[in-house]
């Protein structure tokens, strides 16, 4: 365990974030110095930061058994240029404590102390006070200690998402999205909203039911809105049966203007759930845009993280999808899954070339607390996942080799490496929606178990609602899920 010690209530929470990405295996704990449950640490090294009222220390100590103070074995200091300005206490605070850490565990992290989940907003807001590329690049690395790859990435997607979104209706635009909570079966990794579909399978018809209800409140309350993009995710969308997909579709279809609708998809996503009655369904209701996602081409790996399909199911539905007219084929890729070495990462990208999907979205495994792989490395040991830079380039290459240019990034807590996701896409090709949804540059309404709708104000400020995430309550709720939103969007 890692003890961190305040004397202040300050930034605790960028703190830990950055403790723990330099200790990703470790449970990282940030006290406030006094607090009472410090006292049962005593004896114990840790950190400490110390907040002056013109400098900012930090350094390592041994957690005195006796005495209430605290003494200090080392220290490094900043001297703050602005004490009243909070983003440049913050930011000088970080790299701080970043350079102790990196003393302390002689590592380097690729994003330097960057622990938000999107990086490239930060390089986006830069282009768009009119910074010059190489400006951008620069604040990336000075302000953020950045690896000069990872601010070249930032900006060069930065770049491409202005390019991408640029027939976005900001202000009087929307997107909408609608969660299927349901799965096959649940991945070992999975922390999302997904249900056993046969558990669920009676009450699919209600589920139906309730997102109709929430469909028909959005088409009056966005009546003078223009929709941009439409996703229909989980889950997994394909565990409904065909005339379910067919019911669906057809709903959304019938309710909205599609005038300027730049995007329609279905996340199809497991192999084990794609039959040609369903791709003919989505296709008949226009959708242009159909994940297809192996996560890996290994069959010992899919069997272990209980993806329950084999890697020729993934090739015959890719093909099964080509076969019905679909030209936007998305595949997701996960590395650093558990067991996976280098070659293994290496055979998946050469698999998937073989295929040429139209986009590939490589994750670096991230660990949830939520999910069945906390448990499994409690048991196995985290050594297992191996994520490096290596994989990263075999990635980017195979991308690169498809034709494929990064268009959008995310990161996520607790992530195999440190690393980030990352979207490539074919010319013309790129997920318009994802963009959006890590961007916050559009309102989304979400419907659905599970969901987070988001109200983004023209001054950028962003407000939230969530939906409840079990089924049941979500059946019996849905016209307090819609109220919700009626209210987050009366404050716009
Ligand atoms: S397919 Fe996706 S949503 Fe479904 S269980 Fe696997 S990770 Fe979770």
């Amino acid at each position: 365990m890692i003890v961190v010690v305040l004397n202040e209530d300050r930034y605790a929470y960028d703190i830990h974030s950055l403790v723990k990405a330099f200790y990703p295996e470790q449970e990282v704990k940030v006290f406030v110095q006094g607090e009472k449950d410090l006292k049962s640490d005593a004896g114990l090294p840790a950190f400490f930061v110390r907040f002056e009222p013109e400098a900012i220390a930090a350094g390592y100590q041994m957690l005195p058994k006796e005495t209430k103070e605290p003494g200090a074995a080392k220290e490094n200091r900043v001297v703050l240029t602005d004490p009243k300005d909070r983003i440049a206490v913050k930011n000088e605070l970080k790299r701080l404590l970043y350079g102790l850490l990196s003393q302390e565990t002689k590592k380097q992290l690729p994003w330097g102390t960057l622990t938000g989940i999107r990086p490239t907003k930060i390089a986006m807001q830069l282009l768009e006070q009119g910074k010059t590329l190489q400006e951008t690049q620069t604040y990336m690395e000075e302000t953020y200690l950045a690896s000069q790859e990872k601010a070249g990435l930032s900006v060069d997607i930065a770049l491409r998402e202005q390019q991408i979104l640029s027939g976005i209706h900001y202000e009087k635009g929307y997107s909408l999205y609608i969660g299927i909570p349901f799965c096959p079966t649940t991945c070992l990794y999975c922390s999302f909203t997904s249900f056993p579909i046969c558990a669920w399978k009676k009450r699919v018809g209600e589920y139906l039911d309730a997102l109709e209800k929430e469909i028909d409140f959005v088409r009056e309350a966005c009546r003078d809105k223009i929709l941009d993009s439409v996703y229909i995710g989980g889950g997994t969308p394909t565990t409904l049966e065909p005339d379910q997909l067919d019911r669906l579709l057809g709903k959304v279809r019938a309710s909205f203007d599609w005038t300027h609708v730049k995007e329609f998809t279905v996340e199809a996503g497991r192999a084990d759930s794609i039959t040609r009655e369903k791709l003919k369904a989505i296709k008949r209701h226009g959708v242009t845009r159909i994940s297809v996602n192996p996560q890996t081409m290994n069959e010992k790996t899919l069997k272990l993280i209980g993806r329950q399909h084999t890697v020729q199911q993934v090739k015959d539905a890719f093909w099964l999808a080509r076969e019905e007219g679909f030209d936007n084929i998305n595949m997701d890729l996960i590395l650093g899954l558990p067991g996976e070495t280098q070659a293994d990462v290496a055979d998946t990208i050469e698999q998937v070339k073989a295929l040429g999907p139209d986009s590939l979205t490589v994750h670096s495994l991230a660990v949830k607390r939520a999910s069945r792989l906390c448990q499994w490395i409690e048991e196995n040991g985290i050594s297992t996942l191996h994520n490096t830079d290596e994989t990263m380039r075999i990635a980017a290459a195979g991308a690169r080799d498809l034709g494929m240019e990064p268009y959008y990034l995310y990161r996520q807590k607790n992530m195999s490496g440190n690393f980030e996701n990352v979207g490539y896409a074919r010319p013309g090709k790129a997920g318009i929606y994802n963009i959006l949804i890590m961007e916050e540059k559009e309102s989304i309404l979400a419907l659905g178990a599970g969901t987070i709708s988001k109200e983004v104000y023209p001054d950028g400020r962003i407000e939230r609602c969530d939906s409840v995430k079990d089924v049941g309550l979500y059946l019996e709720k849905v016209d307090e899920m819609i109220e919700r939103k009626r209210k987050l969007l009366s404050h716009s």
